[in-house]
């Protein structure tokens, strides 16, 4: 396929990592993107056939690698409950162009597929962990789930050959902000790299307020007054977490701060739900929908040239301008388990 890189977009973004949500569902209600309330159990998740198949995803992959891509990220809902992950990740792996194949999962069904993945070519893997304490843990997730089986996970991955795992740790005031220490401690001088995420305003049926994001300059100082911290440079501009390393030598930790210090800046995300819909923000309301006319048989060119406008136009900097554009009443956006974190 002619590979020409896309334009940038309205505000000078190259595109260059592509999230592909593989499924809807979710096998833990997080109150913070999933919250059991908002579903009943009857939701209408994606049947099978709305959802992009193996094919599809591939195709778009390549289109987009065409375009510019290096990095993709599988996510969901909860990816691993997608049959046959593997096959995919092996098609994804062999596209030529694709630097960074990574997967994010709460890790529970891992220790099952671990190998497999690491047999089809997957390169990384992010895992959530929100607190170490057995009860904090289960009231994050929604009441599913064990911390013991991250844990198992974490196991899993290192025998599987993942060298070095990103441990993701998304923190609400008043719940599990004093876990964090805990946290640090189980990781710090290991390979692993835990990131502390700000609570977000990722859509609309987690109630967010303000008042519950811990922010990640208090999270730092509390660290630091117990195991100092030094900042390291960013790898790459369009990286989410901003580093610091441990003044011992134990390793880093991260945090991801898109409320309090927002890098729209420097974002070269598009994201992909699992029906087809591409997403130029994380915040967006509407994605615009790429099943149809990848079903009505549109050419590889087309869809090229209709992914790159769609880039072209790209002017979102949604949490530069949360405050404003929630005081206009700027409140919906897609949830989070549509397009993945
Ligand atoms: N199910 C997988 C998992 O748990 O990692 C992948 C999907 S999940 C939506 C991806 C990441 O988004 C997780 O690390 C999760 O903690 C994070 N996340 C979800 N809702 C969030 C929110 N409102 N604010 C910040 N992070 C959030």
């Amino acid at each position: 396929m002619q590979q020409v890189a896309a334009p940038a977009d309205a505000l000078g973004r190259s595109l260059s990592d592509l999230r592909i949500s593989v499924i809807d569902r979710c096998n833990f209600r997080c109150p913070y993107c999933m919250p059991e309330d908002q579903y009943a159990s009857d939701h209408a998740f994606l049947r099978a056939r709305e959802r992009l198949s193996f094919d599809e995803i591939e195709r778009l992959a390549r289109i987009f690698v065409a375009l510019g891509v290096r990095k993709l990220r599988l996510t969901g809902g909860e990816p691993l409950l997608r049959r046959d992950l593997p096959e995919l990740v092996s098609r994804l792996a062999r596209i030529e162009g694709v630097e960074d194949l990574a997967l994010t999962t709460n890790g529970v069904l891992l220790p099952r597929l671990a190998q497999a993945l690491r047999g089809a070519g997957l390169h990384r893997i992010t895992l959530s962990l929100d607190s170490l304490d057995a009860e904090t843990y289960r009231r994050m997730a929604g009441g599913r789930g064990e911390v013991g089986q991250v844990l198992e996970a974490v196991d899993a991955a290192e025998r599987a050959g993942f060298a070095g795992l990103k441990i993701n740790c998304v923190v609400l005031r008043g719940v599990n902000e004093d876990d964090v220490l805990d946290l640090v401690k189980r990781f710090r001088g290991t390979p692993h790299v835990l990131r502390f995420i700000e609570y977000m305003d990722v859509g609309t049926l987690n109630g967010w307020r303000a008042e519950r994001v811990v922010p990640s300059g208090e999270l730092r100082a509390r660290i630091h007054a117990r195991w100092p911290l030094e900042p390291l440079p960013r790898r790459l501009e369009s990286d989410t977490a901003r580093r610091w390393r441990f003044a011992d030598g134990a390793g880093e930790v991260g945090f991801i701060s898109s409320v309090s210090e927002p890098f729209c800046g420097d974002c070269t995300r598009a994201r992909l739900s699992a029906d087809g819909k591409l997403y130029t923000c994380l915040f967006a309301r509407n994605g615009h929908d790429l099943r149809a006319p990848l079903r009505a048989g549109d050419s590889d060119d087309a869809l090229r040239a209709r992914v790159a406008g769609i880039w072209s136009l790209r002017g979102d900097r949604y949490s530069e301008r949360r405050a404003e554009l929630r005081a206009a009443g700027v409140l919906e956006h897609v949830e989070m388990y549509r397009v993945g974190g």
